[in-house]
């Protein structure tokens, strides 16, 4: 039992509490509102006291298998970056490597305010990730990667063998730690699937009831290739197999055409915009102003270490509202409250956790503290500008997942730091 207080509690995109506190009762949120009034009715409560205290942020798109390969590949065009030195990496990663990297990112994540992540893993060893996470207490939406055509040695596979695979996967880790850790039939992209493998994902999805996670239209080089294989332009080739949906989450769609959209909009499918990755890939630029006024879920994502090179969320925020300002020419385009929401609750709407990106009565109790005792953070006129447009993940000094205490004061509760970094030094000294 937690009461956790601050001189500003922002509860949503709506709300916000100046001298909150939020009551913390095992994994939930059991009372939000005034922070002398809920001292005086928990006093025997353990006090946390933080500057700012917001939900838990959710990165609905990263690669935590790809941490050791950050910096490997900058400035390269998108295909040199993927089969020169991504892919080629995945492809010799053992079990080990896979843990380490697996590690590496929780511990990024956690001590950078990101309490939920959607993860698209790898081919192989996807067992190794599930484990950290559990390990690590972050709440996660990931599945093992398909790659059944036109894919590099190492991480071709067989169409049957792959969705065998995911089936198991899916019956062994959905659904574990309490409902925290949940799996997603997660494809590569249309470009790297048959048609048997995506319509055997879909079928996967229905019979156990778990969600589709893949990239979809991130640059024109991708689009060309499945509209030269199957007459169709990209999103419309998805929708075809099944890959569209409430249950479904889209990584990028930034070359998407007005019938795309349309699509995209009446079936309820998520979109994760990644500008960073968007920016460095020179990848184009998402309409995300367009995809929030069609109504259209959007979610944020830092993707993978290389092509970013961090999972601080707070970073995803600013740039998603700058671009999409540029984007519009535009400054009112993408508010600091919007990406806020984006980064918050949308994303934990894609990853499918109904209860998870607000703090609220009767909610999960996913939240993260940040210090303002610093000069980037004096003053604050606003809240929202200030966690969208000066905040880092540095600032974070509480990170609580299901109730539970992860990270406080730059200490880790559950993760040995110093050692996750030097196995993944070790790691990565081989890429
Ligand atoms: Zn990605």
């Amino acid at each position: 039992m937690t009461l956790l207080s601050a001189d500003a509690v922002v509860c949503d995109a709506e709300r916000v509490i100046e001298d909150g506190a939020v009551v913390v009762a095992g994994d939930r949120i059991e009372a939000v509102g005034d922070r002398g009034d809920l001292a005086d009715a928990y006093p025997d409560h353990e006090r946390v006291e933080c500057d700012v205290l917001a939900p838990g942020l959710v990165g609905a798109h990263v690669h935590s298998v790809q941490s050791l390969g950050r910096g490997i590949a900058d400035d390269e065009e998108l295909l040199d970056w993927l089969f020169d030195h991504v892919l080629p990496m995945e492809a010799s990663m053992g079990a080990d490597e896979m843990r380490a990297a697996a590690d590496l990112a929780y511990l990024e994540l956690i001590e950078s305010g990101t309490t939920t992540a959607i993860d698209h893993l790898s081919v192989a060893h996807a067992e190794e990730a599930f484990d950290a996470a559990a390990d690590a207490g972050v709440r996660a939406l990931m599945g093992k990667v398909l790659m059944d055509k036109d894919s590099p040695d190492g991480l071709l596979e067989d169409t049957d063998a792959a969705l065998a695979e995911t089936e198991d996967l899916i019956q062994r880790y959905d659904g574990t730690d309490g409902g925290r850790i949940r799996y997603a039939v997660t494809p590569r992209f249309a470009v790297s699937c048959t048609e048997a493998c995506l319509r055997g994902c879909r079928n996967l999805a229905d019979e156990y009831g778990v969600r589709i996670h893949t990239h979809a239209s991130e640059n024109r080089g991708e689009i060309e290739t499945v509209e030269d294989e199957t007459g169709m332009r990209n999103v419309h080739w998805l929708d075809e197999v099944g890959l569209t949906g409430e249950d479904v989450v889209l990584a990028h769609c930034v070359w998407t055409d007005e019938t795309e959209r349309e699509v995209l909009a009446e079936t309820g499918t998520h979109v994760t915009h990644c500008p960073s990755s968007n920016m460095k890939l020179a990848s184009g630029v998402a309409p995300v102003r367009d995809y929030l006024d069609r109504g259209i879920n959007v979610a944020l994502g830092n993707d993978g270490p290389p092509c970013n090179n961090t999972l601080d969320a707070f970073t995803e925020m600013r740039q998603a509202s700058l671009l999409g300002k540029v984007e519009e020419l535009d400054p009112t385009a993408i508010p600091a409250r919007t990406v806020f929401e984006m980064a918050t609750r949308n994303g934990a709407a894609a990853a499918g956790f109904d209860d998870v990106g607000k703090l609220r009565e009767g909610w999960k109790a996913d939240v993260v503290g940040l210090t303002t005792d610093n000069a980037r953070s004096t003053p604050i006129h606003d809240p929202y500008s200030h966690l969208a447009f000066a905040a880092h993940g540095d600032d974070v000094t509480l990170t609580v997942v299901d109730g539970e205490i992860l990270y406080r004061d730059g200490e880790h509760v559950r993760m040995d730091d110093a050692t996750i970094r030097e196995r993944a030094r070790e790691f990565a000294e081989a890429y």
